[in-house]
């Protein structure tokens, strides 16, 4: 039952915001109950906005019903800022979205909704970057970024948001919306909320009255510094709105809404060099860093022993870092210009200046791409590899500090001694020294209570050292979060920190916005409301909850993300193991069939963005398993037997369809076709115009010949099911291949019993994993008998069975998908006509992830003179999920349609199934890429 307050801010915003994006349900506030942090609040309600006018009415409400809100982008939050125990306001995934770029390309504006990297693709073609550049950009939103004063390896303290803004829309707590690019909003601004202009300018002249403040205040902001209050705002600025902008930036959601961003860009350097320098201890590397400040660098980013040691038995890392002594360092260098010329020259006086400095290994810079990107996989490998190594049960804590540059030597060596005297063993430290930032990582088991007591005791240390010894900042890159906000009075002193109330007060009168972050008078706080991480599967376990996972998971926002998917699940066997509470865990248990198992498209593109690699859709894989009755394991294995009937009557089944559909119209079809759908609660699978016809039999000539260019073609089962859609025209796939293959002068080869064969992908996604697993058997071993023992490649017209067969068959055999195939051995053989009218192409999820993108536009890029890539995530018909979960489909597909041009009708896949989804939710034709290699290629003369 929700409390009365919230349940009148669900009744005051239903009539406005759709019941969807109002979200109350157990299971769905645990999801967004967590952030990268090691924190959890279980929001209330969660309001899903997708413009400023929800974004006022829900503040509006809030403010009168005196109920705390906190704003939430992408969630990778690590100080625990983005986490709410009342309503959570998350930036709905469709709004949000615009950006402009001016003439020059000097300027971008962008909504809070946009990610960091899609910002900077936008930007690519001019040359050009945004300064913020966290680790996270690829998965970070603007407005997460920009309230965070995120920032990485090369913004420093020039290139962040701080020092790019150029204007911002903010709405303010009381609804006031100010533009500071529109010199009218200034103006209204200025005359409407004197409280504000003149409450700022108040605070600005408290802190320049001492000047021992000023200068302290200053040198403080020479590293790089997010703990509390961006206060440099008021000395850097004298016009009150600069201040207020400014003041916006690093306010971790606490002050006000920001809507739109305005960033000058930057150059994005023509040519860059990279080298890693290796010194005998820490000591030597931070003097390195010193020297390098008076050279053209980049990047300079320290790896200290204990890190190396963790990525040195990773594949493709240099041998030498093996063998590097107990106290070794390395500091990873780049140095960027526009022309070779000036490149040159910079790494000409870096290696003068490093001559005779003492070092493990002679160095060298290198301006091979490869190289670079080894060198840097070190340094990415890092994080992941903690992760990984990690005991079962224990929390990931990334601290990050700063402290001038000539104090680092000390501080890293000091910080050593801390981590052997609290017995933090393997706890590695790099970072991004030349702003004296640097990260380390703790792993404690937090379910113990000495060891929170213990991580108390450290944090206290920490403070000590990092603030009485060195003025330095306690969070340099992460903002404060929940997790530093006991530590900013300590940090700042009594003055500073009285004007940064004042700052709080003056934007946030009720104490509305994010309460118990950066402000915060629990001294206990940062060890409050901790997140447990139980061991609950060992696919999922060395996960972080960091969400980086949420850009590639097509179900994030119609149900759970794949963060959210392991979030549920890790509590629900806690709840089991702990026997509390079973009515809670019985709601979730019932819950998560829909929201986690039904919903998932087990495509694994979770993996691809994950820094551990999990594929959340193996454990969903693994629960489907694990909830088969003995009687669906039985069926299954009936149906694998017996595939070649199977196969008939598909096409029996298509073909009867395929005949009401032409006796009956679409129209009608469709409605009678939804009709029994309905009666049936959902059961009966939905039926589309798209629907394919029964695939004509392919009938191999008897007795395979002996051949002298041979290739081995397997039609997938579903497509010696499954035929091209009613009226489009074509012929069935595997005819149309059979014949492309032959204008390309290859001997078909078909597998015996080619009936009877199956990847087993189908029963492997339904989690019957042995009747997958004796399926791929069966057919490993025909494939090498036909193949020669892998002699002779084989293609299957199926991406994903194909993706399923390379993860499952013999390594020996020679596996081809279609786009890789027409590649390697169409082309040569083969002159291709560009066809004049425009195309559209979708890659599969398998096709992503075997790294097939770019191959299958060049291949498209060779058939029309046109090909446009709609920006899919994944068609989301995963299987047969399509016809039995269609919202799935229709989530995935959602935007598909807008963005292809009206010249386009013809799109191009290698998927028969997500094809019958694209085809329905486009209003184009979608069909295999085979299909236009074959129209538009003829025999080499
Ligand atoms: C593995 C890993 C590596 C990371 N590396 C870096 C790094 O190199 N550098 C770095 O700085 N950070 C890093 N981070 C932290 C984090 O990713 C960044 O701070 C990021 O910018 C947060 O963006 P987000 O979209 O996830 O925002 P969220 O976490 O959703 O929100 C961030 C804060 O902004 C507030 N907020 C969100 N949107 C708005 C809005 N529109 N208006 C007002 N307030 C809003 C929220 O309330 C919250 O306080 C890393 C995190 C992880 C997990
Ligand atoms: S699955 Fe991977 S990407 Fe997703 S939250 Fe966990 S660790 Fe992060
Ligand atoms: S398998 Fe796909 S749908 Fe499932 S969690 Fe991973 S990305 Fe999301």
């Amino acid at each position: 039952m929700l409390a009365q307050s919230y349940q009148s801010l669900i009744d005051r915003l239903a009539a406005d915001i759709p019941q969807a994006r109002l979200i109350t349900d157990p299971l769905r506030t645990l999801a967004f109950g967590t952030d990268a942090s090691f924190y959890r609040l279980t929001p209330k309600v969660i309001v899903k906005v997708e413009n400023e006018t929800e974004t006022l009415l829900v503040l509006k409400a809030c403010r009168e019903l005196k109920i705390a809100i906190t704003f939430r982008a992408s969630g990778t939050s690590l100080s625990g800022q983005a986490l709410s125990d009342s309503v959570l306001v998350a930036l709905g995934p469709e709004g949000w979205r615009d950006y402009h770029i001016s003439e020059d390309h000097n300027e971008i504006t962008l909504g809070a909704g946009i990610l960091g990297a899609e910002a900077n693709g936008y930007l690519t073609p001019y040359g050009k970057k945004i300064g913020p550049d966290p680790a996270s950009i690829n998965s970070a939103k603007i407005g997460g970024i920009v309230s965070n004063n995120a920032c990485g390896m090369a913004s420093g303290i020039t290139g962040n948001s701080m020092g790019t803004v150029l204007g911002m829309r903010i709405i303010f707590t009381d609804g006031t919306v100010l533009d500071t690019r529109d010199e009218d909003s200034r103006q209204t601004f200025l005359a409407q909320r004197r409280d504000m202009v003149d409450g700022v300018t108040d605070l600005a002249r408290r802190l320049k009255e001492d000047a021992d403040t000023v200068v302290r205040i200053r040198r403080k902001y020479e590293i790089k510094n997010t703990t509390g209050y961006s206060v440099s705002a008021l000395l850097n600025f004298d016009d009150p709105i600069d201040m207020l902008q400014h003041l916006m930036i690093g306010s971790e959601g606490t002050l006000g809404f920001i809507s739109e961003v305005t960033f000058r860009t930057l150059d994005v350097p023509g040519c860059k060099s990279t080298g890693l320098m290796l010194f005998p201890d820490i000591a030597r590397a931070c003097e390195a860093v010193l020297l390098l400040k008076d050279c053209q660098v980049s990047a300079a980013e320290l790896m200290d022993r204990v890190s190396l040691r963790s990525v040195e038995d990773k594949p493709g890392m240099p041998s030498y870092i093996k063998s590097l002594g107990d106290t070794a360092t390395a500091l990873l260098v780049e140095t960027a210009a526009d022309d070779s010329e000036t490149l040159q020259r910079q790494v000409d006086d870096i290696n003068i200046k490093f001559a005779d400095f003492p070092m493990v290994r002679e160095f060298e810079f290198s301006t091979d791409p490869e190289q670079a990107e080894a060198l840097w996989s070190i340094r990415s490998g890092l994080f992941p590899s903690v992760c990984h190594s990690r005991q079962k049960g224990t929390t990931v804590i990334i601290e990050d500090i700063a402290v001038p540059i000539d104090q680092l030597r000390d501080c890293l060596l000091e910080l050593q001694d801390m981590f052997d005297q609290y017995a933090y063993t393997d706890t590695i430290i790099w970072g991004h020294v030349f702003d004296g930032n640097v990260h380390f990582v703790l792993t404690p088991n937090l379910s113990d209570p000495t060891e929170i007591e213990k991580y108390k005791t450290f944090m206290e240390a920490l403070a000590d050292m990092v603030v009485d010894k060195y003025d330095g900042s306690l969070k340099a890159e992460h903002g404060t979060g929940r997790n530093m906000a006991p530590f900013v009075r300590r940090e700042w002193g009594e003055l500073i920190y009285d004007v940064m109330r004042g700052i709080k007060d003056l934007f946030d009168p009720d104490a509305m916005l994010n309460p118990g972050v950066i402000i915060n008078d629990d001294p206990g706080a940062h060890a409050k409301n901790i997140k447990p991480m139980p061991p609950a599967h060992e696919l999922v376990d060395t996960c972080t909850e960091c969400g980086f996972c949420e850009r590639s998971c097509m179900s994030h926002g119609l149900t759970l993300s794949a963060r959210q998917r392991i979030v549920i699940y890790r509590e629900i066997i806690r709840l089991s193991a702990s026997g509390q509470d079973p009515a809670r865990l019985a709601e979730l248990k019932k819950e998560y069939v829909y929201y986690g198992d039904q919903t998932c498209a087990t495509d694994g593109l979770c993996a691809l963005t994950c820094p551990v690699e999990i594929d959340t859709g193996k454990l969903i894989k693994a629960l489907r398993h694990d909830q088969l009755s003995l009687t669906t394991l039985q069926i299954g294995s009936q149906v694998a037997r017996r595939m070649g009937a199977v196969t008939a009557l598909t096409r029996l089944g298509l073909s009867l369809l395929d005949m009401a559909h032409s006796l009956l119209g679409t129209e009608r079809m469709q409605g009678l076709a939804g009709g029994l759908r309905n009666l049936s609660g959902k059961r009966l699978p939905q039926w589309t115009p798209a629907m394919p016809t029964a695939a004509a039999t392919v009938k191999p000539p008897a007795g395979n010949r002996p051949a002298s260019d041979p290739v081995v073609y397997f039609p997938a089962c579903i497509n010696r099911s499954m035929g091209p859609a009613r009226g489009h025209g074509l012929d069935s796939l595997s005819r149309t291949t059979a014949s492309l293959l032959e204008k390309a002068g290859l001997d078909i080869v078909y597998p015996d019993r080619m009936d009877q064969l199956c990847c087993g992908m189908p029963f492997a996604s339904k989690g019957l994993n042995e009747t997958a697993a004796n399926k791929a058997g069966e057919l490993g071993e025909v494939l090498l008998n036909v193949s020669d023992n892998g002699r002779i490649p084989i293609l299957c017209d199926m991406s994903p069975c194909l993706y399923h067969m390379k993860e499952t068959l013999d390594t020996r055999l020679q596996l081809f998908e279609p786009i890789e195939f027409a590649l390697t051995y169409l082309a040569p053989r083969l002159t291709f006509e560009k066809i004049s009218e425009p195309i559209a192409i979708h890659t599969v999820c398998s096709a992503k992830k075997m790294g097939l993108e770019t191959a299958f536009r060049r291949l498209a890029e060779m058939c029309a003179a046109k090909v446009v890539t709609p920006d899919v995530i994944c068609c989301g018909f995963a299987g047969d999920r399509g016809f039995t979960v269609p919202e799935l489909n229709a989530f995935g597909l959602r935007r598909l349609k807008k963005q292809l041009p009206p010249e386009v009708s013809t799109g191009y896949s290698t998927s028969r199934t997500c094809e019958i989804g694209l085809t329905t939710h486009s209003g184009i034709d979608y069909r295999s890429i085979l299909y236009l290699v074959d129209q538009c290629t003829r025999p080499k003369s």
